[in-house]
């Protein structure tokens, strides 16, 4: 979308709104907000805008609505889809809101905190624990994620089995509009009903219906004692008994409940840091780790858990488990399983999906992935690992051994839309976490139903009829046309 006026006229209005110093147009300047965290999808942006408020985010959009200039809203820029960045044509405007990081209220009598969206997760989360409250979102970003990204992304992370993510946190959220009016809608309440919840329109929407400035989430006691155990398992299948179990004998406490497969510890175990080592020995074909957390200082959850374990080792779904007898040990055995995306990383070229499905389909949705691409690419290394208490799978994959790049990589496509068509099958989700962006797009539009793709298009419609907010990414232009 070309802008419709003098350059330099359009840019001196927004160098007025924020001040020149925090309008940045040299190459050297932008180049850590025009480059996606993958290097997929390089860019380069008309200017980046770093507004220090609501007032000045609104007058900002306001112009580019005016002059026909694309935005594109930007928190920590660590989103995985192609969301976050500027395409190629050098028309777009990133909309960055790294300067609008203020804690605006904590308050441990409405469990409640208010945060403006350039706050990053981990100033959050250290915000709620200095008044003695938690607030669980949690991920491997946190220190460069945002308020603002996490909300646009509905992000999850490891506590979302106990906690929810981002749309089960947000209780109210402040949203700059297309034309530049502000949606007031902060909050600690529990009940509004009130008409429709309009916030959830813009959890989610990946920076293409309004920017998100300000948001009220809800806290937690924190927890007092957690239960932290790696265990090797006989298969998926005694990973999601042994979920159910724990669940059945300490309900919601189980807190985050992550399934790793044998390629993906290895690889850990080959190119993690130094030191780092297999805590039960190495012969088993998928791991669980567990935390088990209670909020009072008086209960302790060890032994019903060491019960569970106890039981599921005499019946065969547990070879062997370790219960961590220490906060650094507990720390030892979450960082094997956060290592996975570096260790893939550094093993060479991989394809990722980010897919889920119902719980109790995960070990068919493993069986029958694994043997189709087995099929498909003979000795192709399936690292599989994730959030299997939400349903949600990491299942990416290695070349076979001595396949040239060049052949792997040409063969991408046909791996993704075989995983994607397992998922499908099995009534799940093409993108559990990471969301559309560029990335995924074409899966988006092959899997999701036509209704569910023309109401998207109507709401986009509705809210940005101007296309000024992220154009082409989640939906692309063409199904934007006018509606029937
Ligand atoms: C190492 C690593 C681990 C990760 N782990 C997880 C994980 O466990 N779970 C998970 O869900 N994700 C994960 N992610 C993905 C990513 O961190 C999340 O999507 C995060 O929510 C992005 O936040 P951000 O502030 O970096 O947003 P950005 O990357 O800046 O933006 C992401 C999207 O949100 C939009 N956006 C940003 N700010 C605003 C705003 N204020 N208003 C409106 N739209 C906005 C952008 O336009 C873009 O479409 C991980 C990423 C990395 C690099």
């Amino acid at each position: 979308m070309p802008a419709r006026t003098d350059p330099d006229a359009f840019l001196s209005l927004l160098a007025d709104i924020v001040g020149p110093a925090h309008l940045l147009t040299r190459d050297d300047e932008v180049a850590r907000y025009v480059a996606d965290w993958r290097r997929c999808y390089p860019g380069a942006a008309r200017a980046v805008v770093r507004p220090a408020g609501t007032a000045e985010v609104s007058r900002v959009v306001a112009a580019c609505a005016a002059h026909g200039v694309p935005v594109v809203p930007q928190g920590g820029n660590t989103g995985l889809v192609g969301g976050s960045t500027p395409d190629a044509s050098r028309t777009e405007v990133v909309l960055s809101l790294s300067r609008m990081a203020a804690v605006r209220s904590v308050d441990p009598l409405d469990n409640a905190m208010t945060l403006e969206a350039g706050c990053t997760v981990l100033a959050a989360q250290e915000a709620a624990a200095a008044q003695g409250r938690l607030f669980p979102l949690s991920l491997a970003s946190e220190g460069s994620a945002t308020i603002g990204g996490v909300l646009a992304t509905n992000a999850g992370g490891e506590q979302v089995l106990r906690y929810g993510n981002a749309r089960e946190l947000a209780l109210g959220l402040e949203v700059v509009l297309a034309d530049g009016r502000v949606l007031q809608g902060l909050g600690a309440l529990r009940k509004d009903n009130t008409g429709y919840d309009l916030k959830q329109l813009f959890i989610g929407s990946e920076g293409t219906l309004g920017v998100v400035t300000a948001a009220t989430f809800r806290l937690f006691a924190p927890p007092r004692k957690v239960v932290t155990a790696w265990v090797a398992v006989r298969d998926a299948e005694a990973a999601v008994l042994l979920l159910a179990r724990l669940t059945e004998a300490v309900g919601e406490r189980v807190t985050a409940f992550e399934l790793l497969g044998r390629q993906a510890i290895d690889q850990v175990l080959a190119h993690g840091v130094a030191g780092m080592r297999d805590p039960l020995g190495g012969s088993y074909p998928w791991a669980v780790l567990f935390d088990v957390s209670e909020t009072s200082a008086r209960l302790d959850p060890a032994p019903a858990v060491e019960e569970v374990l106890g039981a599921a080792m005499e019946d065969g779904l547990v070879a062997d488990a370790v219960v961590a007898a220490s906060g650094p040990q507990a720390h030892a055995l979450w960082a094997l399983r956060e290592h996975v995306p570096e260790a893939q990383r550094l093993e060479g070229p991989s394809i990722k999906h980010d897919i889920s499905v119902a719980v109790s389909r995960i070990p068919a949705f493993i069986a029958e992935a694994g043997a189709a691409l087995e099929a498909l690419m003979p000795g192709i290394r399936v690292v599989c690992f994730g959030h299997v208490g939400d349903g949600n799978l990491h299942y990416n994959q290695s070349k076979p051994p001595g396949m040239p790049d060049a052949e792997f990589r040409a063969r991408e496509e046909a791996v993704h839309e075989l995983v994607h068509a397992v998922a499908a099958r099995m009534q799940g989700s093409i993108s559990a976490e990471h969301g559309i962006g560029r990335l995924k797009q074409a899966a988006f539009l092959q899997h999701k139903s036509p209704v569910a793709l023309e109401l998207m298009a109507r709401l986009k419609r509705a809210l940005d009829p101007a296309n000024t907010f992220n154009p082409g990414r989640v939906l692309p232009r063409e199904r934007l046309l006018p509606l029937p």
